[in-house]
């Protein structure tokens, strides 16, 4: 069987603005019909790779393929593209029918084909029978569901999605997700897009790619990149992981890892290391206990601080050596107050091993 080949390829671009190179030896393959999301902090170069795709920006380097064909040199408005920006960008004084009917005008559909597919592009975003409304009659969400129309109607070879939802209040966000995933799966449309936002990456995307400074920090399921962050970066930035800086003490069978706070932990190591190597161990808040400890590591430390959230409770501890570190656990019958000593457990295999320079073990 032939390999499918993928609906969009970077290859080793390079973008710069003037002597700025603000995306450097971009790599990425994007299988059809699934979402991928770029995900990095704000300035890391995502909207600048996603412009590229559309040709709203020029690359320095590299090449851009879409359906196995480079596009680099196809002007834009010849890119079978559909674009969803933050600020939705409708035509504010075109009708609703007008604004999603746009890309199919612009390339000469005859018009009751145009009435047929914006009635069900609007189905398909759920204000079926809004043609005539103006953009102004319409909630921010509402407006973001035309946009998405408005992108979707001409069946783009691929759908651009740049932080579509930081517009909109907590709810009416976590309802757009929903939607728009379930948009992208009935469709099969192969969906890029980008966000600083974690929850968001996690939740819709079939893969991340998380980026910092213009370059590539781990590609991968929503699973790995969070469970087995490639870097000291992604463990800080998908979920703010405890980054404990530590010796190893004991080798052979279970490795020992002696922290900077003096306390010992046992750890899985994916491959045997020698004595006094220096590592960093990763533990997200929510593998460790406290109170009724579970798993075979434990840290003796003082609550600095208690946060009550309903089931669980964030907890920030001293360990000792000027370390804290955060707990995000049930409520074991009582929330444990500030000042108090507390145990804190986690299992050997509950934590990821960095090296010296932040890289996985
Ligand atoms: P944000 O989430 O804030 O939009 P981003 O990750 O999408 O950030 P980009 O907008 O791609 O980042 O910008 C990447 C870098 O390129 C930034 O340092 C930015 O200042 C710079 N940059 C973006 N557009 C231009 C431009 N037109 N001219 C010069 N520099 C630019």
């Amino acid at each position: 069987m032939g390999a499918e080949k993928p609906a969009v390829e970077f290859r080793d671009i390079d973008i710069a603005y003037g002597k700025f190179v603000a995306v450097r030896d971009f790599s990425l393959s994007i299988r059809k019909g699934s979402f991928v999301t770029l995900l990095g902090p704000s300035g890391c170069g995502k909207t600048t790779i996603l412009r590229s795709i559309a040709g709203l920006v020029d690359i320095s380097g590299g090449q851009i393929m879409i359906d196995g064909r480079r596009v680099d040199d196809v002007p834009i408005y010849k890119r079978n593209i559909g674009l969803v920006f933050q600020s939705y960008a409708l035509f504010p004084h075109k009708t609703v029918f007008d604004n999603v009917a746009f890309g199919l005008k612009y390339r000469n559909v005859p018009k009751p084909e145009i009435a047929r597919k914006v009635g069900q592009a609007l189905d398909m975003v759920r204000l079926p029978g809004s043609e005539k409304k103006l953009p102004s009659q319409l909630s921010g969400g509402q407006q973001q569901r035309i946009a998405l129309a408005r992108a979707i109607v001409f069946e783009p070879q691929v759908l651009l999605l740049d932080e579509p939802l930081s517009a909109l209040d907590a709810n009416m966000r976590e309802e757009m997700r929903v939607e728009i995933k379930k948009i992208q799966k009935a469709t099969g449309i192969t969906a890029i897009f980008v966000t600083h936002d974690q929850e968001e990456a996690l939740s819709m995307s079939d893969r991340i790619v998380v980026m910092n400074a213009g370059s590539v920090e781990q590609i991968g399921t929503p699973e790995e990149v969070y469970e087995r962050p490639a870097t000291a970066f992604v463990a800080d930035f998908l979920g703010k992981a405890n980054m404990l800086a530590g010796m190893v003490s004991k080798t052979g069978g279970q490795t020992a890892v002696t922290l900077a706070a003096g306390q010992t932990v046992n750890v899985t190591s994916p491959r045997p290391l020698a004595q006094g190597s220096k590592v960093i161990v990763v533990v997200r808040p929510q593998k460790l206990s406290v109170g009724a400890v579970a798993g075979a590591n434990r840290l003796s430390g003082r609550v600095v601080s208690a946060s009550y959230l309903g089931g669980s409770a964030i907890y920030e501890i001293d360990i000792g050596g000027g370390t804290n570190i955060r707990a995000n656990a049930p409520i074991n019958g009582r929330v444990v107050r500030e000042g108090e000593a507390i145990e804190v457990g986690f299992d050997p295999g509950g934590c990821v091993l960095l090296d010296e320079s932040g890289r996985r073990i």
